[in-house]
This record gives structure tokens, C-alpha cells and sequence, in this order.
């Protein structure tokens, strides 16, 4: 279901103003993740006084921004992250309600405006439509769709914005791993923190993301690919990099169970995440749990043979296995099975993004 707002743009009053400099497109095996963009681009104004003005797909083009505009200062702005598929015959959106719902909250987080999350999901199919030819049609490759959200007022006040932009750019992008899965080895530093109680965690801000680059850096420095986020004095597992985090594992039970970190405003609530939970407790019948999962979970699961499998979970990736580790300067090892369930997932999820797999994810436009 999505939620009433009773002011909205509508895909219908959509205006359509074609490029004159089609670009050429990049071949699949040279693409690299968001930096080429398709030839349009959707935007709709929105002012206090006014609301919603009529969105508009036109040419991808540069911003035109006071410096003064709060979203520089303040970073009073959110974006969304989800993606079109093609089977070569058809083009579709995965599960584009739920992006739509978690753009509205990050916008009320941010005292930005909301719509109509129906006639959101419309107007990017119509902007997919008319960029149809973008979607890349090799199986693994898809068209990156990053709607955002910006204050454009003018102030230096910390104020609820009374202008704002919404605009949706594309970006065909390939597979996360071009060879099979690469597993990765990740960087527990508890002395930094990605979100907080009270925080922004649960929704996707810019502003959460600028704060995570200098913790990037340093475990890179030492060969960590990733930042496992931490939280609280017991180091609760949250997160990894930019995406949610799953173990499988045999519990103190002796159970098998599958493990992610509980919804709370330190965790963003993943469409990916969602799905696996949906996939293997509904579907699979397996035993799954949301419930807080420590270092000190992990550490004993580790050293009693208990750990069948670990992986973080986002669009980009799908899955993404991890095989080591790092926290307070001892190296974990996890174990990266040839045929484990981060897979048997990956290959499912993709079964449904690419129309193999029937499923009510699947959004033909
Ligand atoms: N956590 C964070 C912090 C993220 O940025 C993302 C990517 N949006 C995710 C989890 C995964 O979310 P999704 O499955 O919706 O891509």
C-alpha cells in the first residue's frame, strides 16, 4: 500500500523535451559503477508557497545552485538507490514501492517535501521508457537509478526548506563481480560509529555517508576492503560498507539459523534485506532471525566451528561474501562455500530481476 499525501506531482502532466546530443553509450565490458550517465534526466520544483511543480524529463544537464542553497551547507538533501532490468524483450523495476517509501521518510527526516509514492514509481518507469535503450542487455549488468531530493532555497538559516528539487539521473552500470564472487575482507573499528539511536540511520541521507569516507580510507591503508559498523559497548554488528549484514551460522541451540541485525534508527532498511528475509523464512522455510548479533557472538561462532557463512546485502551486489574479519588487531577468518546460501540467493534474486523466476518483485514497465 502506499501512503496518501495530499500534495504530489503526476506522471501524467509529464513534459518531454528529447536530447538534440544523444551520447554515445559505453560498451558493457568498460563500464564503471556511476560515472556515465543517460541522455535524460527527470525533474520536478517544488515550492512551499506553490507545491509540486509538473515533472519534466529532459537533457542530463548541469545544476544551476546559489552557493547559498542549504542542501551545500546543511546537507539538507537524501537520495535512493535502485535499478531497471532488461531480458532483452522486457524492462523492469525491482520492488520500486519500497524506494519510494523510504525517499518519503528520508524526506520528512529532512523537512522536505513528500508525494505521492505511486506517481513516483510512474514517473521513473516513463523515464526508463524513454531511456529503454540504456538498460545494458547482458544478464548482471543493469541501469542505475538514483533519485534525490535537495533543498534549493536560499539561506544560511538551519530551516525547514521552502524550495526544493527533485531530480532522477541514470547510470548503466555492470556486474559487481565481472568474475564469479569475489569474497571480501572487512575492518571493525568500534571507534567509529555509523549511526546512533535518535540518529538518521534508518534513512538515507548524504549526510551519512561523507562521514564514512576517512574510516574507508584507514581500512584500506591496511587491506580492508570494507567497514564493518559496530554500535554500542557490547559492539553490536550493524552494518557493512553500504549495505545490511547477514550470518549464517549453527546457533548455541544447535539450530541453523540466519542472522541480521533488527530495524532500528541505527540500520537502513535494505530492499535487499527485506527480500532475503522474505525469501528464506517464507519460501525457503529456513530458521531466520532479526536480533542483535555481537563481536562477541561472532568471536565465539568462530572459534566453535559455528560459522557456515557471512555477506552483506544491497542492490549493488545483490550479495556480497565475506570471507575475513579484522577487530581490535586479530584477523577472523569466514568460510566462503563454492555452493553456500550467499549463491543459491544470488542466483535467485537474479532469476527474479531478470524475468526467469516468477514473482510479484518484478515490476514490468
Ligand atoms: N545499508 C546502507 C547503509 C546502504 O547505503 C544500503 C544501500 N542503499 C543498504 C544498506 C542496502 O539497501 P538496499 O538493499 O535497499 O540497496
Amino acid at each position: 500500500p502506499f501512503i496518501e499525501v495530499p500534495n504530489t506531482f503526476h506522471a501524467k502532466d509529464l513534459e518531454h523535451t528529447p536530447t538534440k546530443e544523444p551520447k554515445s553509450k559505453t560498451p558493457n565490458e568498460k563500464l564503471v559503477f556511476g560515472k556515465q550517465f543517460t541522455d535524460h534526466m527527470l525533474e520536478v520544483e517544488w515550492e512551499e508557497s506553490k507545491g509540486w511543480g509538473k515533472p519534466r524529463i529532459v537533457p542530463y544537464h548541469n545544476l544551476s545552485l546559489a552557493p547559498s542553497c542549504s542542501a551545500l551547507h546543511y546537507a539538507i538533501q537524501c537520495f535512493e538507490g535502485m535499478k531497471a532490468y532488461t531480458n532483452g524483450k522486457e524492462e523492469f523495476l525491482f520492488r520500486p514501492d519500497m524506494n519510494a517509501k523510504r525517499l518519503n521518510r528520508s524526506c520528512s527526516r529532512l523537512g522536505l517535501p513528500t508525494f505521492n509514492e505511486e506517481e513516483f514509481v510512474k514517473a521513473i518507469a516513463k523515464l526508463v521508457n524513454v531511456e529503454r535503450e540504456w538498460i545494458p542487455k547482458e544478464r548482471g549488468y543493469s541501469l542505475y537509478i538514483r533519485p534525490t531530493v535537495i533543498s534549493t532555497e536560499e539561506t544560511l538559516g538551519v530551516l525547514p526548506p521552502k524550495k526544493a528539487l527533485l531530480y532522477v539521473i541514470m547510470s548503466p552500470v555492470g556486474p559487481y563481480f565481472k568474475t564469479g564472487f569475489a569474497a571480501v575482507k572487512l575492518l571493525a573499528d568500534p571507534r567509529y560509529v555509523r549511526a546512533f539511536p535518535g540518529g538518521t540511520g534508518h534513512v538515507k541521507l548524504g549526510a551519512n555517508y561523507g562521514p564514512t569516507i576517512l574510516p574507508q580510507i584507514e581500512a584500506a591503508k591496511k587491506g580492508y576492503s570494507q567497514v564493518l559498523w559496530l554500535f554500542g559497548e557490547n559492539h553490536e554488528i550493524s552494518e557493512v560498507g553500504t549495505m545490511n549484514i547477514f550470518f549464517y551460522i549453527t546457533n548455541e541451540k544447535g539450530e541453523e539459523e540466519l542472522v541480521t541485525a533488527p530495524l532500528n534508527d541505527t540500520v537502513l532498511p535494505g530492499v535487499t534485506r527485506d527480500t532475503i528475509i522474505n525469501i528464506t523464512k517464507n519460501e525457503w522455510g529456513m530458521n531466520v532471525s532479526e536480533r542483535v548479533f555481537t563481536m562477541k557472538d561472532l568471536n565465539l561462532c568462530i572459534v566453535e566451528n559455528r560459522i557456515h557463512e557471512a555477506f552483506g546485502a544491497g542492490t549493488a551486489c545483490v550479495v556480497s561474501p565475506v570471507k575475513a574479519i579484522s577487530f581490535k588487531d586479530e584477523e577472523f577468518a569466514i568460510p566462503v562455500p563454492e555452493k553456500g546460501l550467499a549463491v543459491k540467493l544470488v542466483n535467485h534474486i537474479l532469476g527474479i530481476q531478470y524475468g526467469d523466476i516468477e514473482s510479484p518483485y518484478r515490476v514490468k514497465i
